[in-house]
């Protein structure tokens, strides 16, 4: 008999894993994919670590969560820097000064300001009711009809005019010449790759593959005391208060065999409508490859149906109903602790959904 049964080897379930492992106790860990991971995993192509879910980019603010995963791999210098790609023009995100110098050749942050405000005038916008205004109203129409439009129009599956304006609530705008994506302190891609890292924290722990918790929940259960359930809450339940709705991605992988360097970047989005996917990745700009070959992904968003890879939840009004019934059941479970972004149903970033798992840890077993 185990102390733990723990439903998934993705981060939640791993970090959970090492840390009542830690503390003397035992964990059998399941997943039904045949790896583990989740959806950092990465596999070696051509010697290059292929993020197999989307690209993840490791990035935090908190020096405790930063330090902690620096147990387990040496973080490379990686510094997420995308370029966006609008019909051939090619613009640095986040909107920086290098953005706007090559949309409107300003050059001080003032004029920069000035054209923003004026365009944000011009479009005459109060009061902003859908998702396009909203956009307009807060960096003006030449950055939102060239690098945002498109693309949310195809992560969405909509037309922004019909996207509620909620889902942009500010957008980040830098009137420095910085193209670092992201504001946090700590950043970097995991030498060796995410699979490696996730190894370390399931060492010395049993990991059974290949098996779906729902074929055989009885089973399953009975072989521990406790479960750390990280899958779908709304499969846990039999869907009896409805199914919850996400959004999918497709993602389609070549090597190339004769470029070196396809796009000299590993994150180039596709911000206009037309062309189906949002980005391509490639992989080896995450680790300084200097293979012969390269290793790409085109990223097309898609329409969830029951039985797709769930990867974004639709926050809505309806979803959210839904989620908190599912939450009220899990809150009356003495057995059961539901973890990690299915479970909770929320959009984790990989150190948020590592600090939720260590406050789990800490309220179950310190
Ligand atoms: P998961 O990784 O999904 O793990 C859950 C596991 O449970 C899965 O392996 C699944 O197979 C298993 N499972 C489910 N149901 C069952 C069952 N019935 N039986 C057995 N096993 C089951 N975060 C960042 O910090 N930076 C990024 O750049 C970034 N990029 C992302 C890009 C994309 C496209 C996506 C979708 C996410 C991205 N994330 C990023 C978020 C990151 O992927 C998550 O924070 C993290 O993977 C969540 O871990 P988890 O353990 O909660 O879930």
């Amino acid at each position: 008999m185990y102390d733990y049964l723990i439903v998934g080897a993705g981060l939640f379930g791993a970090v959970f894993a090492y840390e009542a492992s830690k503390r003397g106790k035992t964990c059998l860990v399941i997943d039904k994919r045949d790896h583990i991971g989740g959806n950092v995993y990465t596999e070696e192509v051509e010697g290059i670590n292929v993020h197999r879910y989307g690209a993840h980019i490791f990035h935090t603010n908190n020096k405790k969560i930063w330090d902690y995963v620096n147990q387990f791999a040496t973080f490379n210098r990686y510094t997420n820097a995308p370029i966006a790609n609008y019909k051939g023009e090619l613009y640095n995100l986040p909107f920086n000064m290098n953005t706007f110098y090559t949309l409107w050749g300003v050059t001080s942050p003032q004029e920069a300001q000035q054209k923003i405000k004026e365009q944000r005038e011009a479009a005459g916008i109060s009061k902003p009711t859908n998702l396009e205004e909203q956009a307009i109203s807060l960096v003006g129409t030449d950055i939102y009809q060239k690098l945002i439009k498109g693309y949310t129009e195809k992560q969405w599956g909509r037309a922004a005019k019909d996207l509620p304006a909620f889902i942009i609530k500010r957008l980040p705008v830098r009137f420095t010449f910085d193209n670092n994506y992201f504001n946090d302190r700590y950043q970097g891609i995991p030498i060796g790759g995410y699979t490696a890292m996730v190894e370390k924290m399931l060492e010395g722990v049993d990991v059974t593959l290949n098996v779906d918790f729902f074929e055989d929940k009885e089973k399953w259960s009975n072989l521990a005391n406790k479960i750390v359930f990280t899958g779908m809450i709304d499969q846990y339940y039999d869907y009896q208060h409805g199914v919850l709705a996400y959004r999918s991605l497709q993602f389609d992988t070549t090597v190339l065999d004769d470029v070196a360097n396809y796009q000299g970047n590993a994150v180039v989005n596709y911000t206009d409508r037309e062309t189906p996917y949002t980005r391509i990745i490639e992989h080896k700009h995450f680790e300084f490859g200097t293979q012969d070959k390269t290793v790409i992904t085109k990223e097309y968003p898609s329409e969830w149906h029951p039985g797709d890879e769930p990867y974004y939840p639709v926050n809505d009004k309806r979803n959210e109903a839904i989620y908190q019934k599912y939450k009220q059941l899990a809150e009356q479970e003495v057995n059961v602790i539901f973890g990690g972004r299915l479970a909770t149903y929320k959009y984790y970033d990989m150190h948020q959904v590592i600090g939720a798992a260590l406050a789990t840890v800490t309220r179950e077993l310190d």
